[in-house]
């Protein structure tokens, strides 16, 4: 038999958008349940995403660290990697905080139903796990979340990897390819250099991480041109799984025209988890990418259906997911909250770190914008120098005419820290003469960004 339940408010999807969005709605008195698939909230970001990736990275930088050691006369032995234990430890963190978002969710009193939703009438979703549960609602919010690209040519085999098999740890490949040189690509890279493999990556696009500008992705292609085999504009044409490993086919003028693999990373992008969900059965409109068409409310085409995350558009992040959640049931709740983000920082959290927030210089040349480029190299910092952080770069973008900052890229140690000091600018809408008046902390990173609106503003002349 279907049990039944009624609600002000139903999460469709436990990820952070969907839980934040949770978490919210029943703190401004609404009655809320969540219902999710998986064993346990977190979505994609705690579960197989942001919190693993970034624990094995942790790990990874030690390693790396313990490298530089021997430069300052501090030389360790080679790392002894107990991959089992890496993957518990990596577990034990995703655990923690999975623990944790359903503690917060229980003391909200928000209602979970594990299963599989699907939207059966504009008021009714029906929930099929163990048992079935049908959930009437006033008002919806869907995030789903998203899921990897599929190469087509690649063959059904445990060598052949998506992000999440990648983050389980499976085995450490002699050789591994990555296909797609973006965030998530360069970031495993990171973990399975350290771990002892070989690193080829394949991008077919002109730059790594194409999304940023490209000096400031530099130092981190000079720090890894040494470690990984990097393969720009080329494309992989087919692979085939052979007891010997994965045989791939490339096109590009500097690739090999075929190689054999352990194992193969497909890290070529993610799509929105929005077919199957009955969302078309109800009238909510679904764009040609397959995209949850959304106003400024996170209202859908059906006006008490809202969708949020990485289902509608803008950048696949989770702090994007999160203020989106809030912005959804605070209009539910009666609030007026849209959701207009100055911008949304980006960071790759490789080693070194590339961070951009706001407009990159491509964009602002695209869009005919005059500015102004501050650009500080590391180098004349005097703590990169004490950390041996030499190899990073400041770049802040300012409206010619007004001196308004743009945007900012960061590559180097911490850039994912330093960057919301761009962001936060940003959000004000202040300008070069404020970065430089601001008193910035001797010796630190962030001082690089005050250089650079210096440069900009005039206060100081040349950087080196
Ligand atoms: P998700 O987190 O994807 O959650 C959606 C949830 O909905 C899932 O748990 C899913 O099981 C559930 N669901 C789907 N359909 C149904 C259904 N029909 N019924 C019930 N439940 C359903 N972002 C960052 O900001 N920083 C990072 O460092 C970062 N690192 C990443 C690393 C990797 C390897 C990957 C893959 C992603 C990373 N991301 C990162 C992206 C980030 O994880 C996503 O942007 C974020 O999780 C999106 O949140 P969401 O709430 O929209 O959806």
């Amino acid at each position: 038999m279907t049990e039944s339940i009624n609600v002000d408010v139903v999460v469709l999807g436990g990820g952070p958008g969907g839980y934040t969005a949770a978490f919210r709605a029943a703190d401004l008195g609404l009655s809320v349940c969540i219902v999710e698939k998986r064993d346990t909230l977190g979505g994609v970001c705690v579960n197989v995403g942001c919190i693993p990736s970034k624990t094995l990275l942790h790990a990874a930088s030690l390693v790396e660290h313990a490298k530089h050691g021997a430069q300052m006369g501090i030389a360790f032995s080679a790392p002894n990697i107990d991959i089992d234990a890496l993957r518990s430890h990596k577990e034990e963190t995703i655990t923690e905080l999975t623990k944790g978002i359903a503690n917060l969710s229980k003391a909200r009193k928000v209602v979970r139903v594990q299963g599989e939703g699907h939207f059966i009438g504009e008021h009714t979703l029906l929930v099929k796990g163990d048992s079935e549960q049908q959930v009437e609602f006033k008002h919806a919010i869907v995030a789903t979340g998203s899921h990897s690209v599929k190469l087509p040519i690649a063959p059904e085999d445990s060598r052949v990897w998506d992000s999440t098999d990648a983050l389980s740890l499976p085995f450490i490949p002699g050789k591994l390819l990555i296909i797609g040189g973006g965030i998530i690509g360069l970031e495993m890279a990171q973990v399975y250099s350290a771990l002892g493999s070989e690193i080829t990556i394949v991008e077919a696009q002109d730059q790594i991480i194409p999304a940023a500008d490209k000096d400031v992705v530099q130092p981190l292609l000079k720090a890894t041109k040494k470690t990984y085999q990097m393969l720009t504009k080329t494309k992989v044409t087919d692979m085939t799984a052979q007891p010997e490993g994965i045989v791939v086919g490339f096109e590009g003028k500097k690739a090999p025209e075929r190689a054999v693999f352990d194992a193969v990373l497909v890290a070529v992008g993610r799509r929105p988890n929005t077919s199957g969900i009955g969302l078309e059965n109800i009238g909510v409109d679904i764009n040609e990418q397959g995209l949850v068409e959304v106003n400024d409310r996170m209202q859908t085409s059906v006006p008490h259906i809202f969708a949020i995350g990485d289902i509608v558009k803008g950048p696949m992040l989770a702090h994007k997911a999160t203020h989106e959640g809030k912005v959804a049931s605070e209009v539910i709740s009666g609030m007026d909250a849209t959701f207009h983000p100055v911008a949304i920082p980006s960071v790759a959290y490789t080693s070194p770190e590339v961070a951009w927030v706001g407009l990159t210089e491509k964009e602002a040349k695209l869009q005919g914008i005059e500015y102004t480029a501050g650009k500080v190299p590391w180098l004349v910092s005097g703590r990169a120098q004490s950390v041996g952080a030499t190899n990073g770069v400041t770049k802040a973008l300012f409206d010619k005419e007004s001196g308004t900052l743009l945007g900012a890229g960061i590559c180097g140690e911490n850039a994912g820290e330093l960057i919301h000091e761009a962001a936060a600018v940003l959000q004000f809408g202040g300008t070069a003469k404020d970065i430089a008046h601001t008193v910035h902390a001797h010796p630190t990173l962030a001082e690089t960004f005050a250089f650079a609106a210096e440069l900009v503003e005039g206060s100081m002349t040349d950087m080196l």
